[in-house]
């Protein structure tokens, strides 16, 4: 027993341990926020997931390359990705982009989206180079730019009135020309664009990504577009790749996700697409970290995108499907909000809608000169005491404008109709309270 007290003095510390890029990106609210949903929702519309399946032709195409013939997709297959999955990735976004790719030089697999932007930042970001986001942005962007040495820049997206009391929509967040272009200096290295953008559903339009183009050409800097949501775009919109747009191409790394294209967020498959003098240091940072991902989720992939190659732009396609249902989805949730007084922001894209909740403040009086953001306080005081799980919209801005953002919430869509009605019911149920004394 003394054997065992004395090395257990011997093994605690007193000099810290953790390495000075993690200073000050400790604390994650994702981390908080889905403890809460699992202790207290009884309707989680939080975290950005599906509850719905997978199509069957993806779960089928899994259960093939695992059970099937060929073993060898049960062991390691290439590092830069498994290349039935680079090829028809090379073929889709070949055809897309009206340019031929190379499957082993301009398209990397990676472990989600996530590995994707990580590999980017590692990359691309030097000490002290500086790295726009437009704000609201996906939370990671500004830990992932910093753990690089990095400092990121941030640009909002300034919400206009809508006229004649219309609900908002995402495409009243617009950039100030005038304050993207003061944000670009010569320590500037990249930009990152996110459209469909989480947390608004903004669709950029392609007015403004020439604008950011443009920018990105005279001041020589990258852009990492995150495309994740390229599928999920509504009312007849069009998604636009930046890297399509003039002189875009040569300094443009695409990312997108299976995850989210084809409903299967567990499964961690992303991808990065571009030139080769770009994707070339992605590939030296997967070498060095992540080196491979599972093997049979890439053959599945793969195959789901041979599916969608053929029926590409036709009804039957997963592609125009999945909006489709998504859209009446993203309606239902704008009906139920609007209707208790919880205003909608019409999201243009993506599978998220962002809400105005200055009606319940008499719900849950706000705390002058608090240190929490109000949005915070409401979406712990609505997961506790109504069951409902939101994320709060200054989760998705940096620390010095959480309070520029602070009376909005944020709701994920990708549900099953049951869950959307329970929500419905939830805050009709609460209306009821809150009109009848
Ligand atoms: N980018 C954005 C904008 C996202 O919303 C997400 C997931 N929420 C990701 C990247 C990460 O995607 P993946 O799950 O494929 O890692």
């Amino acid at each position: 027993q003394t054997h065992f007290l004395s090395l257990s003095l011997q093994a605690k510390m007193s000099r810290p341990v953790q390495a000075r890029r993690l200073e000050g990106i400790d604390k994650n609210i994702w981390v908080e926020f889905v403890k809460l949903a699992a202790t207290y929702a009884t309707v989680n519309l939080g975290q950005g997931f599906p509850d719905f399946p997978p199509p069957d032709f993806l779960k089928e195409a899994f259960v093939r390359a695992l059970s099937g013939e060929n073993h060898m997709l049960h062991q390691y297959t290439r590092a830069f990705g498994h290349p039935p999955l680079v090829k028809i990735l090379a073929q889709f976004f070949g055809k897309l982009l009206g340019r031929d790719l190379d499957p082993m030089t301009n398209v990397m697999v990676t472990v989600g989206a996530y590995q994707a932007l990580f590999c980017c930042f590692q990359a691309f970001v030097d000490e002290g180079d500086e790295v726009i986001i437009i704000e609201p942005f996906f939370d990671c962007y500004e830990p992932m730019v910093k753990m690089a040495g990095g400092m990121p820049v941030f640009v909002p997206l300034r919400p206009k009135a809508p006229k004649d009391g219309k609900l908002m929509s995402s495409a009243d967040w617009q950039l100030d020309p005038a304050e993207l272009a003061s944000k670009f200096s010569e320590r500037t290295k990249a930009i990152v664009l996110n459209s469909p953008n989480n947390p608004l559903g903004k669709v950029f339009s392609r007015g403004e990504l020439e604008l950011i183009a443009d920018l990105c050409e005279k001041h020589d800097i990258l852009c990492i577009s995150d495309e994740v949501y390229e599928w999920l775009v509504y009312d007849g919109k069009e998604h636009i790749r930046i890297a399509s747009l003039r002189g875009m191409w040569d300094r443009t790394v695409m990312i997108g996700s299976a995850g989210k294209t084809f409903s299967a967020t567990g499964w961690k498959v992303g991808w990065t697409v571009g030139p080769n003098r770009l994707l070339q240091h992605l590939r030296t940072v997967h070498q060095n970290s992540v080196y491979h991902c599972a093997t049979i989720a890439q053959e599945a992939v793969a195959q789901g995108f041979q599916r969608e190659i053929e029926l590409y732009g036709k009804p039957d396609s997963y592609f125009v499907q999945l909006p489709k249902e998504l859209q009446q989805k993203r309606d239902w949730l704008v009906q139920s909000l609007d209707a208790v007084g919880m205003k909608p922001i019409i999201p243009e894209g993506t599978y998220f809608l962002v809400a105005d909740i200055s009606e319940f403040k008499s719900d849950v009086p706000d705390v002058p000169d608090s240190d929490e953001p109000y949005d915070s306080r409401f979406a712990k005081w609505m997961v506790k005491n109504k069951g409902l799980a939101a994320i709060p919209l200054s989760a998705f801005c940096c620390g010095a404008h959480k309070n520029n953002y602070n009376h909005f919430i944020r709701f994920c869509f990708a549900k099953e109709e049951a869950t959307l009605k329970a929500a419905n019911n939830i805050l009709q149920k609460w209306k009821r309270e809150k009109t009848s004394p």
